[in-house]
């Protein structure tokens, strides 16, 4: 049994940033986290540990500092905070500042807003939570609901699986021929470059694990997409939920992790299936690039 590492997997950029300043922010003092910092346990439970509060409305809030998570939040929000007399420690990753500027410039140009994303996702209230009006499309069949406008702007929630928001894009022009819709791309990069990864996975492994909490929902959108090629795909969070049943018969294991999903989740349970496929007497290779079909010796990775 071999194991292929995704080229792309794990933390991206904006929430380890986020979990840094948070790690800082605990070092000097109390602090609050408004909203999970990202959607993983180990990463809420490490914080808590070091004195870090999380809150889901700022009113709950007992301390002077109070971290924006990754996610963001609207302007109005970041208004009451600042009202109530917050120090607020903005960990808002710049992507997603990047989906706010793009909305807000879509609609100053007069374009009906759609959002395509999870409707209660903490990104997804932040985006909508300075306009008055607005669509949301979690389904394609909330395609029929976005009223008929002239002019149509649309955005994606950062971490949407860039295929899906262009099928439904699609639809959208298909369904107002009449109307101008204006598509601007605000997945991020380290989305589009973890569903690349994973799609290339699924279709060249006979098993692949994805890593990451039940409530991430770029994990889930791995798990998603990985399964349209793949049918033994199982997201797990923690090394206790691997299954030596899984691997019988299993040539190559792939192996992912979304953005929210630590080293220290993935490490054990790369090490367990290390001992799996030497224990299948062949040695376990660590495939990290399907690109460049380089191989490495996983062993010195420990
Ligand atoms: S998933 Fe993308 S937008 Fe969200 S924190 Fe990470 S890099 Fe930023």
């Amino acid at each position: 049994m071999k194991i292929r590492l995704a080229r792309h997997m794990g933390l991206c950029f904006g929430v380890k940033d986020a979990i840094q300043l948070a790690e800082e922010r605990a070092h000097h003092g109390p602090t609050t986290i408004l909203g999970p910092l990202a959607h993983n346990q180990t990463i809420q439970q490490r914080l808590t540990k070091r004195g870090v509060a999380f809150v889901e409305r700022h009113q709950d809030a007992n301390t002077r500092d109070l971290i924006i998570t990754a996610h963001g939040i609207s302007n109005h929000t970041r208004q009451s905070v600042q009202d109530a007399g917050f120090n607020i420690r903005d960990a808002t990753c710049p992507l997603v500042h990047f989906a706010h500027r793009t909305l807000h410039s879509l609609v100053q140009d007069g374009f009906y807003p759609v959002i395509i994303g999870k409707r209660d996702h903490i990104e997804v209230r932040g985006l909508t939570g300075d306009l008055r009006t607005f669509s949301i499309v979690e389904e394609a069949s909330d395609i029929d609901e976005i009223p008929h406008v002239p002019r149509i702007g649309i955005v994606s929630q950062t971490t949407q699986p860039i295929e899906r928001v262009r099928a439904w894009v699609q639809q959208i022009e298909d369904r107002f021929p009449d109307s101008k819709v204006c598509f601007k791309d605000t997945v991020c990069q380290p989305t589009k470059q973890r569903q690349s990864a994973a799609l290339d996975l699924g279709r060249s492994c006979d098993v692949v694990i994805v890593i990451g909490g039940k409530n991430s929902n770029n994990t889930h959108q791995l798990t998603e997409t990985v399964s349209r090629h793949c049918e033994r795909v199982h997201q797990i969070e923690r090394v206790a939920d691997l299954d030596p049943d899984w691997f019988f018969s299993t040539d190559e294991v792939g192996v992912t992790a979304g953005t929210s999903t630590p080293g220290e989740v993935v490490r054990p349970i790369l090490e367990r299936l290390t001992e799996w496929a030497r224990s299948s007497r062949e040695p376990a290779l660590l495939i990290e690039s399907s690109a460049t079909g380089a191989r490495t010796p996983l062993s010195p990775l420990f």
